[in-house]
């Protein structure tokens, strides 16, 4: 059988109610009862890369799923209490939770936007302006084992300070070096060497990108930037017929709505434990 694992991918951000539509935080916390129901295994990012690239055996990653969230607030760190819909457990909170109640093993990979400035910036103009995007949680996150900080961008080519890019467009303007070493390379430097933390992985805001990063600057620049695959969030599983530069990604709210539909996704992919229920 072809192996295919789906990344799925969540916003810590999206909180604009309590109902599983519209916070992701009660998504992701229902999608893992799922998950461990459905007797699938939760692998991490670097797990399903040494498969793709033939260091590991294909029932190493058979029937897994691999978990990723975007933009890196405290969101996904701390529990807020949000000032409209109350407390939020954080999203590592809730993977921790959940590898104590079912001793399953748990992993999640969080693309950060990298920017100090930036992120005070963006706290106040998409969050509450409560200084809920600092990085001080990055390195205590990547050392409990249970997540590791990977790379969103400089900026995210944000509205805030890119005034002619709009959400379809974003990284496919970034299409020459300048602006490619403005968004990855730079973040590279800030995530590894400042932070002293260990990103090797690029996920393009907005998941989409130009000819230009995907086919020349990421597989020119890659060795130098220490990065090793890049994500889109293109709504289906990674196989190894896909590209190292373009893996795709199922994102909550996108791919899937409810939690039939979240359901329906895994099952396509054959449930371990069927029959059982
Ligand atoms: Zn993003």
């Amino acid at each position: 059988m072809k192996i295919a694992v789906p990344i799925l991918t969540y916003h810590s951000n999206n909180v604009m109610g309590n109902d599983y539509h519209n916070n992701d935080h009660i998504a992701l916390a229902h999608d893992l009862s799922v998950i461990h129901r459905l007797g699938f295994k939760i692998i991490s990012l670097s797990t399903l890369l040494d498969w793709y690239q033939g260091r590991l055996p294909d029932q190493e990653v058979a029937q897994s799923v691999v978990l990723t969230c975007d933009d890196g607030s405290w969101f996904d760190y701390y529990d807020i209490d949000h000032p409209h819909f109350g407390p939020q457990r954080s999203f590592f909170n809730i993977i921790k939770d959940y590898s104590h109640t079912t001793g399953d093993q748990v992993h999640l990979s969080s693309f950060v936007i990298v920017s100090p400035d930036g992120r005070i910036v963006l706290d106040q103009t998409c969050l509450a302006g409560n200084g809920w995007w600092t990085d001080d949680w990055w390195q205590e996150a990547q050392k409990s084992g249970l997540m590791s900080i990977e790379n969103h961008s400089w900026d995210h080519n944000h509205i805030a300070f890119h005034q002619n890019v709009n959400h379809d467009q974003s990284f496919k303007t970034v299409d020459n070096q300048k602006q490619c070493d403005y968004q990855l390379r730079q973040s590279q430097t800030y995530l590894n060497k400042h932070m002293v933390l260990s990103s090797c992985y690029f996920a393009y805001p907005y998941g989409n990108f130009s000819d230009y990063l995907k086919n020349q600057y990421l597989p020119e620049q890659a060795r130098d930037l220490g990065l090793e695959a890049a994500f889109t969030t293109e709504a289906r599983a990674v196989t190894k017929d896909c590209q190292l530069w373009a893996m795709p990604r199922f994102v909550c709210g996108e791919a899937w709505h409810t939690s039939d539909e979240f359901e329906r996704i895994l099952l396509s992919f054959g449930s371990p434990k069927k029959g059982l229920f």
